[in-house]
């Protein structure tokens, strides 16, 4: 193989994996950020729970000052009817007492209310708690996974930089421009050329062309798409294979009619 053809295939190699490698690296935050965003998620759902059990806890210790400014307002009616001169005074202080029981009956509803949606509440917290406590834990595996993750690619990257600087530094300075420039703008440069055909944009190669190209002792590249193609024989004789075999089979189907009236079991 032409050495410059050789060292651009594996410098390919190591340029789609320099670019996998660099927008793993590039990828590792977003997903970190977003876990970090369904963490906050459930931190928010702890915390809306707790409002819920305090607002809870407030409008019951209300409800109970309410009861006893009630009862307190009863007792104040009832050492006061003692001492009433008429009739209507005694049944207008009564209709008060009166209308401060049902409040007071009023309060303590509500109170059993707020017990049983207590109750429920504090089961919710505890759910929402223990979703967190795990998803925290979740969380720094995570984070951990992505730095060490984010430190091996790093690793490898650096890596490649060097074999990458060696090969090109090789390469003849026109394929090499050529290699780039195809590089960028379809983040492939090299293809196998294989039936006449580019198999990178299918598109047909001229005989000679495609005579040339099986050498591989040349640069050449795709007239459609400019990439620069090389022969693989192996992909060749993998092709040819499966056609043998189906000529073969075919001969055996034919020649079956006959065996069948023998009874004999077809040897291969
Ligand atoms: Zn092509």
């Amino acid at each position: 193989m032409n050495p410059d053809l050789q060292r651009l295939t594996e410098l390919e190699k190591i340029d789609r994996e320099a670019s996998r490698l660099t927008e793993e690296v590039a990828g590792l935050p977003k997903r970190v950020a977003t876990i970090e965003a369904k963490l906050a998620e459930h931190k928010a759902a702890v915390e809306q729970a707790k409002a819920r059990i305090k607002g809870n806890e407030t409008t019951r210790r209300q409800m109970e000052a309410d009861i006893k400014g009630f009862q307190e307002k009863i007792a104040k009616y009832r050492s006061q009817s003692s001492s009433v001169k008429t009739n209507d005074e005694y049944r207008a202080l009564m209709h008060e007492v009166e209308f401060a029981e049902k409040q007071i009956s009023g309060c303590e509803d509500k109170i059993l209310e707020l017990m049983i949606g207590l109750e429920n509440e504090e089961k919710s917290l505890k759910v929402a708690e223990a979703e967190l406590k795990t998803e925290a834990a979740d969380v720094e595996k995570e984070k951990a996974e992505a730095h060490i993750r984010t430190a091996e690619d790093e690793k490898l990257l650096a890596g490649l930089t060097g074999k990458r600087d060696e090969l090109r530094s090789g390469v003849d300075y026109s394929a090499l421009a050529h290699y780039d420039r195809v590089m960028r703008q379809r983040k492939s440069a090299i293809a196998e050329a294989r039936d006449q055909k580019c198999m990178a944009c299918f598109v047909m190669v001229r005989p000679q062309t495609w005579q040339e190209i099986r050498t591989n002792e040349q640069i050449i590249t795709c007239n459609s798409c400019g990439r620069i193609l090389y022969f693989d024989p192996a992909s060749e004789v993998a092709q040819a294979e499966p056609a043998k075999k189906k000529k073969a089979r075919a001969a055996e189907v034919e020649a079956e009619p006959e065996q069948a009236e023998h009874e004999t079991t077809p040897t291969q």
